[in-house]
């Protein structure tokens, strides 16, 4: 893959020699950003396991001279003695090459180059989807990916910018009705990546939740579906409850995190996942943000879900009886092994050990194992999470969602991942858990009663936030007692889950 990836770069570099025939050292000027960015995309791969894209680009905007510092300090020697070589090597570079070339070899160089460039994305999945993976290859190999990275970031920024006003001036007009005298501590984990169907508690013929499996006063519910098919549109309509077919219309209001804090409570985001535009805006509502950021395509230097609870951990000791807290997990996004410690490596031969790459049908069964452990390890950090909630003795609930699901080769069209235009049923179905305490049930033995009732109902991401809401005793103007399922009046959702090309389909007729 590596080999592959350096000729495509190569025969972007080559192409346009043709054209500098005659003026090659033009060429060579022309370069040199692109020659004075490679230390760091060479960095970016050593140090995270991952080339420079979108992603690595927010992160080094959200990161301090500290977290730098701790995460390049032991690289330091090396880098600089690396930076030196590079910088000799550039220089003879730079005084080696000639100013003009014989057109014979300047038109097989590019000539070559065209070549190797049209050719690559054969090797890719077939010809099948030739142009898409022709494109796509200019969004992941450098340094036409940077150009990309950088115009993905401002169209971000202009957006989120741009209705940043209407945004802040919007209120939820939320109270708490009931009085509660104890703490309060109101937990919402959103799951990545994580199908229904993979669950042990769900009926999965593997025990992939052996914790949560023996929980009480635990509900698995059997029919929640997503509301978008990337991370990126499913968790923004999880927050606002705007419904995917009126997904703008987050920019323009404030999430569940703004309902709890007009309702007087404490609020925290806590991430290992870089959070792009469309999330991040929800993030600055909360008063405390703990971001403890890694993405996803990185294989080195990232942060596992344990560490989120490790953090939750330190919450519960701060001051404050309300506090309503979010954790944003990376749960099974691929690369599924590096999501779980090795310890975790119970279902086997998985990524751990054998190498695959993630569209590969013939290692369905190392991928599918990996993607296992990765459960297997979700089902603890949820159930630490409760652990913890549970020993604060608390009028306390814990929900659990996943943002979308995952597809793992299941039939003819052997679909891997999930970001296929028209979602598959394998993305729309997702498992949702709630727990709650048992002093909660003390208070609210009806709306206890009716969550159980509606186990096996119709439900969406869409319904998150009036359910959270309203088991915690929060009433807000636009609560919506048919989207709550807390509700004896709860109504059968009709589960849309927005697509690509912003097109809107139902869940039920998605195969
Ligand atoms: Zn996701």
């Amino acid at each position: 893959m590596a080999l592959l990836g350096a000729l495509a770069c190569l025969g972007l570099l080559f192409l346009p020699v043709f054209l500098f025939k005659k003026n090659l050292r033009l060429y060579l000027n022309l370069l040199l950003p692109i020659f004075l960015l490679i230390p760091f995309d060479l960095g970016s791969i050593i140090l995270f396991g991952a080339p420079i894209n979108d992603s690595t680009i927010l992160l080094v905007l959200n990161t301090n001279f500290h977290e730098a510092m701790e995460l390049i300090g032991g690289y330091l020697f090396t880098l600089t003695i690396g930076i030196a070589f590079y910088g000799v090597g550039l220089l003879l570079l730079f005084n080696k090459v000639p100013n003009t070339m014989p057109s014979k070899t300047a038109s097989y160089t590019s000539l070559i180059s065209l070549i190797v460039i049209l050719a690559l994305p054969l090797f890719d999945n077939g010809i099948k989807e030739y142009f898409t993976n022709l494109r796509s290859r200019f969004y992941t190999i450098f340094p036409t990916s940077l150009l990309y990275a950088a115009k993905m970031n401002y169209a971000q920024y202009q957006l989120v910018n741009s209705t940043r006003q209407e945004r802040e001036s919007f209120k939820f007009n939320a109270k708490q009705d009931v009085n509660i005298n104890g703490k309060q501590l109101y937990i919402l984990v959103i799951g990545e990546s994580s199908r229904y169907d993979h669950w042990g508690i769900n009926g999965y013929a593997k025990n992939t939740s052996p914790h949560l499996s023996k929980r009480e006063n635990l509900i698995s519910f059997n029919d929640a579906a997503a509301g978008g098919f990337i991370t990126e549109y499913a968790i923004p309509l999880l927050l606002t409850g705007v419904g995917a077919d009126n997904f703008n219309k987050h920019y323009q209001q404030k999430s569940i995190v703004s309902a709890f804090k007009e309702a007087g409570f404490a609020t925290y985001w806590l991430t290992n996942q870089v959070d792009e535009g469309h999330i991040s805006i929800h993030i600055q509502e909360a008063e405390k943000q703990i971001l403890l950021i890694s993405d996803y395509r990185a294989t080195k230097n990232v942060h596992r879900d344990m560490e989120l609870v490790e953090t939750l951990k330190k919450i519960f000791t701060e001051p404050g009886d309300k506090k309503f807290i979010v954790l944003h997990t990376s749960g099974s996004h691929y690369d599924y092994s590096v999501r779980y410690p090795d310890y975790f490596d119970i279902i086997k031969p998985s990524n751990k050990t054998v190498f695959s790459k993630s569209a590969d049908k013939r290692f369905k069964d190392v991928l599918v194992n990996s993607y296992d452990n990765s459960i297997l390890y979700t089902d603890t950090v949820v159930d630490s999470v409760i652990t913890l909630v549970s020993s604060q003795n608390a009028y306390s609930s814990v929900t659990y969602i996943s943002d979308h699901g995952e597809n793992l080769f299941d039939d003819q069209r052997n679909l891997s991942q999930h970001a296929y235009p028209v979602p598959s049923k394998y993305i729309a179905h997702v498992p949702y858990f709630v727990w709650y305490s048992p002093l909660l049930e003390k208070i609210f033995p009806d709306k206890i009663a009716n969550l159980k009732l509606h186990r096996n109902a119709k439900i969406s991401s869409e319904n998150i936030i009036h359910t959270i809401t309203s088991m915690s005793g929060v009433r807000y103007s636009k609560q919506d007692s048919s989207k709550n399922v807390t509700s004896p009046y709860f109504k059968n959702n009709e589960q849309r889950i927005l697509g690509a090309n912003k097109k809107v389909y139902s869940a039920a007729t998605l195969k």
